[in-house]
């Protein structure tokens, strides 16, 4: 399981209050994705910058949206973790011997798990080390190491994020691979959930640049990191640890492209209004109503985006901003493609009024005798011809 933590130290106190007091999220890969689909709103902007967990946010709300994993998965996931490391990581190092074909038996494991502070301080040691057995590749091309945990600092958005790889197997065929560690099942070759996979793959390829990028900031060749990442899932429905080594080339490319869109969250919160804050939002000693006003306050406030297709998917706030859509009887509510045809109109009622030929204002006269000829077919379709009377 890798996680990741962002530096306080480096957090802008303008974040802290506009997150004000509502759960915090760190940008792991999974919300990384999830914003790059939605980094066009601003709303979700503000809260990607603040680290407002968008999936907690409105927790004790009819508006929270249903996340996380089941006790079941994570119970399973700290066992498969406990199985792999026991032992003086034996398991680990078998099906790495498995799966790779090279003998780890006796590899050298650097368990950056024990032993660091679980502070800042901690994990800037675990990070260094983590650099040096990365240089390491090229000293002794072919000493095998595992670290395990190793740490990848990296900025997103111009915040210091550490992320947490499960392991990194090095020296392999002179290379270093990211491993990660799933407990979902393989079963026939197959993976029990195949969004699941993908989201591990995306979680290595991720590894793989930030790992890549340390090397070349060693003055290395980067291609030293390869671009195959070995997953260890359990075999069928038991936890026996199996090896699966895929290229997930593709994705790093993509992953760069989606950090690199990141934006600054030194000019979001010079963008927002000074008032703006998540504080009653979250807040639950609240009524449900009196937070979703305060939701509703934000976004008119800061701007809200509202894409069903890319929201409901993507973003926490996504029952919540479709409550707020209804409430302005807003055109996205009709869909994307018919919210763009009518760019200047905000309200789904008057582009019924306009279709029944209401005289425009000079704004929405640039679509209103579309809209009027729209109109005019509709009730030529749809409005019943006058029935005929049956003779007696
Ligand atoms: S659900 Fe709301 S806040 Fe989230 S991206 Fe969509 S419009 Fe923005």
């Amino acid at each position: 399981v890798a996680r990741v933590s962002a530096r306080r130290a480096d957090l802008d106190p303008s974040l802290e209050r506009i997150r004000g007091g509502a759960p915090a999220a760190n940008p792991n890969v999974r919300r990384l994705a999830g914003f790059a689909s939605v980094h066009e709103c601003p709303t979700a902007a503000v809260a990607f910058a603040a680290r407002v967990d968008t999936n907690r946010a409105l927790k004790g709300t009819p508006y929270q949206m249903p996340f996380g994993q089941s006790p079941f998965a994570i119970g399973r996931g700290y066992a498969f973790e406990k199985l792999l490391r026991q032992h003086g990581h034996a398991e680990l190092r078998a099906v790495l011997r498995e799966g790779t074909g090279f003998d780890f038996s006796t590899a050298a494991v650097h368990n950056l798990r024990d032993g660091f502070p679980l502070s800042t301080p901690g994990r800037t040691m675990r990070a260094q080390v983590t650099r040096d057995q990365l240089r390491q590749v090229v000293t002794h091309p072919d000493e095998l190491a595992i670290v395990d945990g190793a740490i990848l600092p990296r900025e997103i958005g111009g915040v210091r994020v550490d992320f947490e790889a499960d392991e990194l197997a090095i020296g392999i065929e002179g290379a270093v691979l990211v491993g990660e560690n799933k407990s979902w099942p393989v079963v026939d070759g197959r993976p029990a959930d195949p969004d699941a996979l993908g989201s591990a793959l995306d979680q290595s390829a991720t590894y793989v640049l930030l790992a890549r990028e340390i090397v070349a900031d060693e003055g290395l060749d980067p291609s030293l990191v390869s671009g195959d990442a070995l997953l260890i899932t359990p075999r069928n429905t038991g936890l026996s640890p199996v090896l699966h080594r895929q290229n997930v080339e593709s994705r790093v490319s993509r992953i760069e492209r989606l950090l690199e869109g990141v934006p600054q969250v030194g000019d979001i919160t010079r963008s927002v209004p000074v008032d703006v804050t998540f504080e009653r939002v979250a807040d639950m000693n609240l009524e449900a109503d009196a937070r979703i006003d305060a939701f509703a306050d934000l976004t008119d406030q800061v701007g809200r985006r509202y894409e069903a297709g890319s929201c409901l998917t993507s973003c926490g706030f996504a029952w919540a901003c479709r409550a707020c859509e209804f409430a302005d009887a807003a055109p996205s509510l009709a869909g994307e493609r018919a919210a763009r045809a009518v760019p200047s109109i905000d309200r789904l009622d008057r582009v019924a009024q306009l279709g029944a030929g209401a005289p425009p204002t000079a704004g929405e006269a640039p679509v209103a005798q579309e809209l009027a000829r729209a109109g005019r077919l509709v009730d030529e379709v749809f409005v019943a011809p006058p029935r005929r009377r049956r003779s007696a």
